[in-house]
C-alpha cells in the first residue's frame, strides 16, 4: 500500500532489522557485503568492481547497520537510510519505498498500520537498550584504535635511518628524490614490521613499510600505510596501500598528508604521496604539492582562508574516476570564489593499465613531462 506512515514502517524496520530486510529485497547486493557491515562490495548499480578501497559499502558508525540500512559508494553517493538506499537502487520514489517495506514487514493496510504502531510503542525501551549496547561497544573499539594509532606511529624511524632502505629502494624505484624535505620527517616515516591484514581481516604477513600521518586542520585523524618488501618493492598482499582504521568520532573528509604550510595563496593538490612527491621532483622542488591519499578526500579539500588558487594534479583513470574528482573540487572550489586549474598526465593510459599518474610521467618522461613553472601557475 502507497502512503504509509513512514514513520511506523522505519520503526518496524528498526525491530526487524534493515539487514535481513534488504538482504530479502536486494539480490543485486554481494552476500559478503551482509556478512560484514562495512566491508566493500562491488557496486550494485554502477557494476564496476571495487578498485583500491572504492565501491559499495553499509554504513555501520554512530549508528548500527541493522537499526538505519544505510550505505555509500565512492561513485554513486550516500544513502544514510535503508529507503534512500531503495530509492537509489530500484529506482523509485520515497513513498514506493516505504510501501516496499511495509510489504515486506506484513504492513500493507491501514488497520496493519495502526497495529503495528502499538507494537513500536511496545518495543521502544528494548530498541534504546540495544542501541546503548552498539554504544558502548563502540566507546570500547575507539579507545583501542586510538591506543593502536598511538602504537604504530612511536614504532616508526624516520626515512633517513639506517633502517628505513626498503623505503629508499621503493622511492628511489619511482624517481622520487625529495622525500627528505623539511617537515617531512614528522609526517612520513617507515615502519620495520607493520601487520598486513585483508578486507575479510585474514592475516597476510608482517612487513616494513610507509607510514604517514593523516590530519585534519592540523589533528591527527588517522595513518595511511605502504606496505613493501625488504627490497623495496610492493608487498605481495591484497592491497599494498592502506588506511588504519580509525575513532568514529573523528572525521578524515577535508585531511590529507599535510607537510608544510596549506594556507598558501597557491595551493598543488593531488590524491596519492607518490604523485605528490613526484610533481615535485618533476617541478624542481620549487612547489609543495599536498596529498589528499584518494579521490574521494580529493573531492572534500577545503583550502585555508588565504588560498586564491588551487592547482588539482588528476589521477587519469579508466574509470574516469580520478578526473570527475578533480572536476568536482573544481566546481566547489569556483563556487567559493576559489580559482582552480585542473592538471591531467599528460600519458595515455596503458594497454592492461587502470591509470596512468603524474609518479608515471615523472618514471617516463622525466622532468620533460612537466609544465614549465610559470605555465603550471599562470
Ligand atoms: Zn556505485
Amino acid at each position: 500500500m502507497r502512503n504509509l506512515k513512514a514513520e511506523v514502517v522505519r520503526n518496524a524496520a528498526k525491530q526487524k532489522g534493515w539487514d535481513s530486510i534488504l538482504q530479502s529485497l536486494c539480490p543485486e547486493i554481494e552476500t559478503r557485503a551482509f556478512d560484514k557491515p562495512g566491508r566493500h562490495v562491488r557496486c550494485p548499480v554502477h557494476g564496476k568492481p571495487s578498485r583500491g578501497g572504492d565501491g559499495f559499502r553499509f554504513l555501520n558508525k554512530k549508528i548500527p547497520f541493522a537499526e538505519a540500512g544505510g550505505g555509500v559508494c565512492n561513485t554513486c553517493g550516500l544513502f544514510p537510510d535503508g529507503f534512500a538506499l531503495l530509492q537509489w537502487l530500484k529506482r523509485i520514489d520515497f513513498a514506493d519505498a516505504v510501501a516496499l517495506v511495509g510489504d515486506e514487514l506484513g504492513i500493507r493496510s491501514t488497520d496493519d498500520e495502526h497495529a503495528q504502531e502499538r507494537i513500536n510503542r511496545e518495543n521502544k525501551s528494548k530498541l534504546d537498550e540495544r542501541r546503548r549496547e552498539f554504544e558502548e561497544k563502540e566507546r570500547a573499539s575507539n579507545l583501542y584504535l586510538r591506543s593502536r594509532l598511538n602504537q604504530i606511529w612511536s614504532e616508526t624511524l624516520p626515512l633517513t635511518h639506517t633502517d628505513a632502505e626498503p623505503a629508499r629502494l621503493y622511492l628511489a624505484s619511482r624517481k622520487i628524490l625529495c622525500w627528505d624535505k623539511p617537515g617531512a620527517a614528522r609526517v612520513v616515516r617507515f615502519h620495520p614490521r607493520l601487520a598486513s591484514y585483508n578486507e575479510d581481516g585474514e592475516f597476510e604477513g608482517e612487513f616494513p613499510g610507509i607510514v604517514a600521518k593523516v590530519t585534519r586542520e592540523g589533528v591527527p585523524i588517522t595513518l595511511h600505510r605502504y606496505f613493501l618488501t625488504d627490497k623495496g618493492l610492493k608487498a605481495p598482499v591484497e592491497s599494498s596501500k592502506k588506511m588504519c582504521s580509525y575513532p568514529t568520532d573523528r572525521l578524515v573528509t577535508g585531511g590529507g598528508i599535510i607537510i608544510g604550510n596549506l594556507d598558501a595563496e597557491v595551493v598543488h593538490v593531488c590524491e596519492g604521496l607518490e604523485t605528490a612527491w613526484a610533481i615535485e621532483t618533476g617541478m624542481d622542488q620549487e612547489i609543495d604539492v599536498f596529498p589528499t591519499v584518494n579521490a574521494t578526500l580529493l573531492e572534500s579539500f577545503t583550502p585555508g582562508p588565504n588560498t586564491k588558487m588551487v592547482v588539482i594534479w588528476a589521477d587519469k583513470d579508466r574509470s574516469g574516476r580520478g578526473e570527475e574528482a578533480a572536476l568536482e573540487l573544481k566546481r566547489r572550489l569556483w563556487e567559493k570564489g576559489i580559482k582552480a586549474q585542473i592538471m591531467m598526465p599528460s600519458l595515455p593510459i596503458a594497454d592492461g593499465d587502470k591509470s596512468v599518474d603524474w609518479n608515471d610521467v615523472l618514471i617516463q618522461l622525466g622532468r620533460m613531462g612537466f609544465p614549465k613553472r610559470r605555465r603550471a601557475v599562470a
